[in-house]
This record gives C-alpha cells, sequence and structure tokens, in this order.
C-alpha cells in the first residue's frame, strides 16, 4: 500500500495555509455557479466569454492589431472559446496554452424523436460519449440545446433547471418483473434504444392519432415556436436536472454532472482572467467534442487550432507559413483534463502506486492510451522535468496519475492532437470519483490547485 501512504503524506489539505484554505472554499463557491448555470458546451462558451468581457477581454473579430498585453476572446461555431493574453515575445518563440473540453456526455436527441406509445409521449436518444446506460434511468432530467428554424431563427431551450420548471425522466423497470433483465450482464440490461425520455400523458381531445403527442406538439408549438420539423436542425441535450451540491460532512467535496470536463474549464478560466502582461502568450482553448473523439470542425483533431494560430499571427502582422508552424511547434502545451482518483470500493483496477488519489493535488498523466499506451501522448520527460519544477516553485501539491491498471481499459483526451504540431504537452487536471457518472465528485483541494497549476503554467517562460 505504498501509494495509500504516499497520498496521505500528499494531502493538499494539509499542504494549505489558512489563507489558501479560504481562497479555495472561495473558488469552490464560485465553481458550483458555474456547474449550474453550464450544462452544455454552448452555455460553457456564453458563460466564459461573457465572463471574459466583464474583466476586459475584448472580442478579437473588433481587434484589428495585437499588442503585448492585449487580452482578447474568440469564439469558435457557439461551440468552442479561447482566451489570449498577447506576451512580450514574439508569437514564433511559441505559447503557453492550457487546453481542456467543454462538452460532457449526455442524451442527444435524435432528429425525429418525439413519438407516442401506450398513452405516453416519448423522445427518443442517442446518447454521447462513453456513458453506462443504467446511470440515467429514475431520476429528473432537462432539457438544453438550440432549435434553427429554416430562416435562420435560433431558439434556445433550457428546462428543467428553474424552480418551478418541468422535468423529464427515463423510467426503470420495476424489480417485481425484471427477473430477466437483472439476469443480464449489465452492459446489455438497458440498450441504447431503451433511453426513450417520458415527456407527457395528457392527450389532446380533438386529436384524431397519437392523441398525447399531438398534445405535447402544440404546447411546443405555442411556447417554443418549435414544430415536427424543426428538430431535424436542432441540437437538444437530454442532462441531470438536479444543482451542483457540495459533498460530505466536512463540504470538502463538489458532486455534480460534467466535471468532466468543466473542471478543468473553469479552473482554466479563472487562471486565464488574473494573467497580466506574459513573457510567452498565454492561450487558453476551451473545446468541444473530445468526449466522441475530439471530430468535427468544434473538435481538435481539426484544423482548429492551426486556423486560431493564423488569425494571431495575422493580427501581429506575421502570417507567413513558416512562423504558423515556428509557432506551433515551439508551444508548450497543458491537456487540462481529469483522471481517475482510486476508489476505495473497487481498488482491482487500479495499480496504488501510479494512480491519483482525491485531495492529493493536481494530477500529470505521462500518458493515457490502452493497451501498451496505444495511441496515447505520452510526455516528453524533458518537459514533464520543467513542469514539476514550475508546480514546486510555486507550492502547487501534484501528484502523477495513470488511469487505472495495464490492461484494464484506458482512454485519451485531447493531448495527442496538440502533439501533433510538435509543441510538448502532457495532461494535467482535476482527479474525479465516478467519472462520466451524472454525478461526479472532485474535492475542492484539487480545484484550488489545478486553478494555481494552470496560473503557473499559462505565464511559463
Ligand atoms: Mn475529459
Ligand atoms: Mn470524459
Amino acid at each position: 500500500m505504498a501509494g495509500k501512504k504516499e497520498a496521505e503524506r500528499n494531502n493538499a489539505w494539509l499542504k494549505m495555509d489558512e489563507k489558501q484554505l479560504q481562497e479555495a472554499y472561495d473558488l469552490s463557491e464560485g465553481y458550483l455557479q458555474f456547474l449550474n448555470k453550464v450544462k452544455t458546451e454552448r452555455e460553457a462558451v456564453e458563460f466564459i466569454t461573457q465572463t471574459a468581457a466583464e474583466s476586459g477581454f475584448i472580442n478579437i473579430d473588433s481587434v484589428e492589431k495585437l499588442r503585448p498585453g492585449d487580452k482578447a476572446f474568440l469564439k469558435v461555431k457557439s461551440k468552442v472559446c479561447a482566451l489570449l493574453v498577447m506576451g512580450e515575445d514574439s508569437l514564433e518563440r511559441g505559447m503557453n496554452i492550457v487546453a481542456s473540453h467543454i462538452d460532457s456526455p449526455r442524451l442527444d436527441l435524435k432528429p425525429k424523436p418525439v413519438y407516442e406509445a401506450d398513452g405516453l409521449a416519448m423522445f427518443k436518444t442517442h446518447y454521447y460519449g462513453g456513458i453506462k446506460k443504467y446511470q440515467w434511468l429514475a431520476m429528473p432530467l432537462a432539457l438544453h440545446g438550440i432549435v434553427v428554424k429554416k430562416d435562420g431563427q435560433v431558439i434556445n431551450v433550457c428546462i428543467g433547471e428553474g424552480q418551478n420548471d418541468c422535468v423529464f425522466t427515463i423510467t426503470d423497470l420495476l424489480p417485481h418483473l425484471a427477473k430477466d433483465q437483472m439476469e443480464k450482464k449489465l452492459a446489455d440490461a438497458v440498450k441504447g434504444e431503451d433511453l426513450n425520455v417520458l415527456i407527457g400523458s395528457r392527450p389532446l381531445r380533438e386529436a384524431e392519432s397519437d392523441p398525447v403527442k399531438q398534445h405535447i406538439m402544440e404546447i411546443l408549438h405555442e411556447k417554443y415556436n418549435i414544430k415536427q420539423d424543426d428538430f431535424a436542425s436542432a441540437e437538444l441535450e437530454i442532462v441531470p436536472a438536479y444543482s451542483a451540491r457540495e459533498v460530505g460532512f466536512d463540504r470538502s467535496m463538489i458532486g455534480a454532472y460534467g466535471q468532466d470536463d468543466r473542471v478543468c474549464a473553469y479552473t482554466s478560466l479563472k487562471a486565464a482572467l488574473e494573467v497580466e502582461k506574459p513573457k510567452r502568450t498565454a492561450l487558453c482553448l476551451f473545446a468541444d467534442k473530445e468526449e466522441i473523439g475530439s471530430c468535427g470542425n468544434t473538435g481538435l483533431h481539426s484544423l482548429m487550432i492551426e486556423n486560431i494560430m493564423a488569425e494571431l499571427l495575422y493580427k501581429v502582422g506575421q502570417s507567413d507559413y513558416y512562423t504558423l508552424r515556428k509557432t506551433l511547434a515551439s508551444s508548450c502545451a497543458l491537456s487540462a483534463d481529469v483522471n481517475a482518483a482510486v476508489d476505495p470500493t473497487y481498488p482491482d483496477v487500479f495499480e496504488k502506486m501510479n494512480c491519483s488519489f482525491l485531495s492529493s493535488g493536481v494530477v500529470l498523466t505521462k500518458y493515457t492510451g490502452s493497451r501498451g499506451k496505444v495511441d496515447s501522448n505520452d510526455a516528453n520527460p524533458e518537459f514533464l522535468g520543467r513542469i514539476r519544477k514550475l508546480f514546486d516553485d510555486n507550492q502547487i501539491v501534484w501528484q502523477v496519475g495513470e488511469l487505472g491498471k495495464v490492461d484494464i481499459g484506458g482512454g485519451g483526451t485531447v493531448a495527442k492532437y496538440m502533439a501533433y504540431y510538435g509543441m510538448e504537452v502532457v495532461d494535467c487536471g482535476v482527479a474525479v470519483l465516478g467519472m462520466h457518472s451524472p454525478f461526479e465528485v472532485v474535492s475542492k483541494a484539487d480545484i484550488y490547485m489545478a486553478y494555481k497549476g494552470y496560473k503557473a503554467f499559462l505565464q511559463l517562460f
């Protein structure tokens, strides 16, 4: 149990003084509010860019020339954003980048979602990202997202968050009739096509067919101007309807939906807001689509980073191809993403000398991947040496983390898509219990250490 003893020695709570403890609790207050306002990538972009604007960051679209010390934000398709603090050095000497993701596992509505069966109106869903399907049953659910009309009008939807809002749910089979279901493997007990959301039960008196569905469509039309065909051009996400909460008698933890990876998004946002006149340019990136492989034009497995760099270089008057390549290759990055904290109920999947523990500080994950590091960025030790020194010099409690035992499973992050350009990159984030569940748990001490780590890194030179 060497790992356990080491974790006790390395406990971030025990290493903080009174002032830091206060800062940690204050940070978590803001974080709770953020989690309750933000449950989708679009809501995250709104929150982050608004907060940045209030702190003096200007929209890059309104900037003609970028100068040292300038602070700007940019948006990509309302689903990705970035904060930028221009450094004294020329861009080709590289930037310090912290990249988190603001999408989380959830249930998306299908393009034709509404149907009626046995007197009930339902939504068909298609899950997004890696979920354990049974975890999404029998709890209050909210609907967030947008519907785009044919004329381009955008209808914002957020139902289930207000005290008096209605909520939705996916019903579970009663134990009395679940004999066959209970004998199935956990993975087969609830299928993707079983994740149907209950949305109504009262029929429309004058309807000829599907009267309950017709009633729901009438309500959607009257209240939101949404017709059945409009779901074809919509992005509607089913997420847990409950709020983020403090967990434990000691209130030392936060439990909430979507902390992978909004815990890193929030802490890197707070860090970026406090960067002033850095030597190297600081860039805080909030990406989409990580949970489904960083694909699409808002994921990092695209030319997005390159396009952002090209725009910055254009705005400092250095838009040649060589400088673009050089800027990318000489940059340093933290892939700000969560790791799995050791769960005492499931010790068998962790190798405790190399796993992360709750409250043991921000986690440096040298490599991810699975079964022989396959598909992983494996960070260079020269870079890791610099990060270790940076964290130690700034009293940042940190730990190493491997994602579970060799051969057990694995995962990936955006790190490899940044490494592609030649930049140095390592995964660095918060340890989470119950990752990808609808109620993930993190430690307030780790939130604080992540914030401090990102802030120090953004000012690295
Ligand atoms: Mn993640
Ligand atoms: Mn994830």
